[in-house]
C-alpha cells in the first residue's frame, strides 16, 4: 500500500466507522447468525495475490456485520457497556501508527512517561487517595493493563511475593496453604487468578453476602479467616468488590480492611465497572470509602469511560511489590537508564513483556471530553437507569431485585423465573434491545446496564414499549 493509497483507504475506513454508527439504530442489536455461518462465508485459504482494501470493506458489510452483536448500539444493555468513542478510536489509531513497543522506558521514553502522567491524571480525576499516585517521594503508582482479569492476577502475584517474604518468585508457592477470599459475587477472574498462580481454585473462599444488598457479609469473612488460620491456612489475598458484575453490589472496603488487619493478606479492590463513576463527586464517597486501606485497586476505562477496549488501570500503594515480584532482566534488556533507577520499566508491572501505547487513547479521551464531559456521560447513564427504575416501580408485573446501583437496574417478573426469562428472551429476539440475565439468591433476574455513549431517553422508552409488547 503506497502512502497515497494509505491516506485514501484511511479516510474510507473512518467513513466506514462513521456510517456504521449512523446505521446502528436501525439494525438488531444481537447478531443474526447461527454457529459457523460467518466462517463458512469466508474463503478457506488466504489470497495468493494482494487484494484492494475496498474488497475487505465490502466483505465487512456483507459478511461480518450480520455476525456482529453491536456493542455500540444505543440499546445495548447487556453485561456492562464497552464504550468506544471517537476520541479513543483516533488515539488508538495513532498508537497503531506509531507502533512503538513500550516494554521498558528505554525502548520509547514517551510511551512510558505519557502513561505515567495519564494514569496519574485519572487517579486525580477519580479522587483516589494520594498513596496510589506516582510522585517523586511516594511509593505508589498506576499502570495500564489489558483487562481487570490481568490486573487482579498481577495483584495476586504481588501479594504472594509479599506474604512469602519474597520466596514465591524463586521457589514457587511451596507447601504453604495459601487462602484467597472474595464474596460469592466476586468476579470469576478471582478464581482464574488463583488457578493461574498455581494455588488452585479450591483455595478461593466464596464468602456469603447479605441477601438484600448482595455485599459481602464481613462477619462471615472474619469467622472464615479465624477458622482457616486455626487450620493452618495463610490468608494471602482478599478481594473487595466495588460494583459486582451481577447486581452492582458494593462491599464495605473499610470493614473488610479491619477484618483482615493483622493477617498477611493483601487487600485488592475490584472496581472494574463502577470505579470510573468516582469522577462524579456525588458518587465518590460511596465508591472510594475505605480504599485508602487497600493495597491495590483496578478500574476499567474500557467499560463505562469511553476508552475503546482494552484499557484497565491498576494502582498500587507500593510499586516495589510489583517490581520485586515480576522483574527479571535478560542481558539484551540491560540499559543505563534502567540501572540508574531513574525510570519506570512497565514490563515489571504486569505479566507480559511487550506493551502497546494504550495511554494514547486514554489521553485522547481525557483531553477531548475533559472531566466535565466524562461527568456528563456518567450522569446520563445514572439518570437513564433511574428512569428505568421508575418504569419498573410503576409496573406491578415487575419488581426490583436489588436497589439500583449507579447505572445498573436488576429486576424480574413477579411471576417468577419462567416469565422473567421468557420476557427477556423475547425482547432480545425482537432485535430492539439486548439485556442479559443473572441469578440472585437462586432466582432469575434481568439486568439493564445503561451507559452506552449513544443511549437516550427515547431508547429507554422504545425498549420498555417493546418489553410491554412481548409480555
Ligand atoms: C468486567 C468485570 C471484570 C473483568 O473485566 P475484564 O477487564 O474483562 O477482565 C472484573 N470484575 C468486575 C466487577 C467486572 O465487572
Amino acid at each position: 500500500m503506497s502512502p497515497e493509497e494509505f491516506r485514501r483507504q484511511g479516510h474510507a475506513a473512518i467513513d466506514w466507522i462513521a456510517d456504521y454508527w449512523a446505521g446502528l439504530d436501525d439494525v438488531p442489536v444481537l447478531a443474526q447468525v447461527a454457529p459457523g455461518d460467518v466462517r463458512r462465508s469466508l474463503p478457506t485459504a488466504p489470497p495468493e495475490a494482494g487484494e484492494p482494501f475496498d474488497a475487505l470493506l465490502a466483505d465487512l458489510d456483507e459478511l461480518v456485520v450480520p455476525g456482529l452483536t453491536h456493542w455500540q448500539h444505543p440499546r445495548f444493555f447487556a453485561y456492562f457497556p464497552a464504550n468506544s468513542s471517537p476520541a479513543a478510536i483516533l488515539g488508538d489509531l495513532i498508537s497503531s501508527g506509531i507502533g512503538a513497543q513500550g516494554m521498558i522506558w528505554a525502548t520509547s521514553p514517551a510511551v512510558t512517561e505519557v502513561e505515567q502522567v495519564v494514569v496519574d491524571w485519572l487517579a486525580q480525576a477519580l479522587g483516589l487517595p494520594e498513596q496510589f499516585r506516582l510522585t517523586d517521594h511516594g511509593l505508589g503508582g498506576g499502570v495500564i493493563q489489558d483487562t481487570a482479569s490481568t490486573a487482579t492476577f498481577t495483584a495476586l502475584l504481588a501479594a504472594l511475593h509479599r506474604a512469602s517474604g519474597g520466596s514465591a518468585r524463586d521457589t514457587g508457592v511451596g507447601a504453604t496453604k495459601w487462602a484467597v477470599y472474595g464474596s460469592s459475587q466476586a468476579h470469576s477472574s478471582l478464581v482464574k487468578a488463583a488457578m493461574m498462580a498455581g494455588l488452585g481454585s479450591e483455595c478461593v473462599r466464596a464468602i456469603e453476602v447479605d441477601p438484600a444488598t448482595q455485599a459481602m457479609d464481613v462477619r462471615a469473612l472474619e469467622l472464615r479467616l479465624a477458622d482457616d488460620i486455626d487450620d493452618g491456612w495463610t490468608p494471602v489475598f482478599v478481594q473487595a468488590a466495588v460494583g459486582t458484575t451481577s447486581t452492582g453490589a458494593i462491599d464495605d472496603v473499610q470493614a473488610i480492611a479491619e477484618a483482615i488487619d493483622g493477617t498477611s493478606a493483601w487487600l485488592h479492590v475490584d472496581a472494574a465497572w463502577a470505579g470510573v463513576a468516582a469522577v462524579c463527586p456525588e458518587h465518590r464517597d460511596r465508591i472510594l470509602a475505605g480504599v485508602h486501606l487497600a493495597h491495590s485497586i483496578v478500574t476499567n476505562p474500557h467499560k463505562w469511560m469511553l476508552t475503546t477496549f482494552d484499557c484497565s488501570v491498576l494502582w498500587v500503594q507500593q510499586r516495589a511489590h510489583l517490581t520485586e515480584a515480576l522483574s527479571i532482566t535478560p542481558e539484551y534488556l540491560r540499559n543505563a537508564a534502567s540501572e540508574s533507577g531513574a525510570v519506570v520499566d512497565y514490563r515489571d508491572w504486569h505479566p507480559q513483556l511487550g506493551r502497546r501505547f494504550r495511554a494514547m487513547k486514554l489521553w485522547a479521551v481525557l483531553r477531548t471530553y475533559g472531566l466535565e464531559g466524562l461527568r456528563a456521560h456518567i450522569r446520563s447513564g445514572v439518570d437513564l437507569a433511574a428512569y428505568v427504575e421508575e418504569l419498573v416501580a410503576d409496573d406491578e408485573r415487575f419488581e426490583l431485585v436489588t436497589p439500583r446501583s449507579l447505572s445498573l437496574v436488576v429486576f424480574r417478573h413477579v411471576g417468577g423465573d419462567e416469565p422473567t426469562l421468557a420476557a427477556m428472551h423475547a425482547l432480545n429476539a425482537s432485535g430492539v434491545a439486548y439485556l442479559s440475565h443473572t441469578v440472585v439468591e437462586g432466582r432469575a433476574a434481568m439486568r439493564v446496564a445503561v451507559g452506552s455513549w449513544r443511549t437516550t431517553r427515547a431508547d429507554i422508552d422504545r425498549t420498555w414499549a417493546e418489553l410491554q409488547r412481548v409480555l
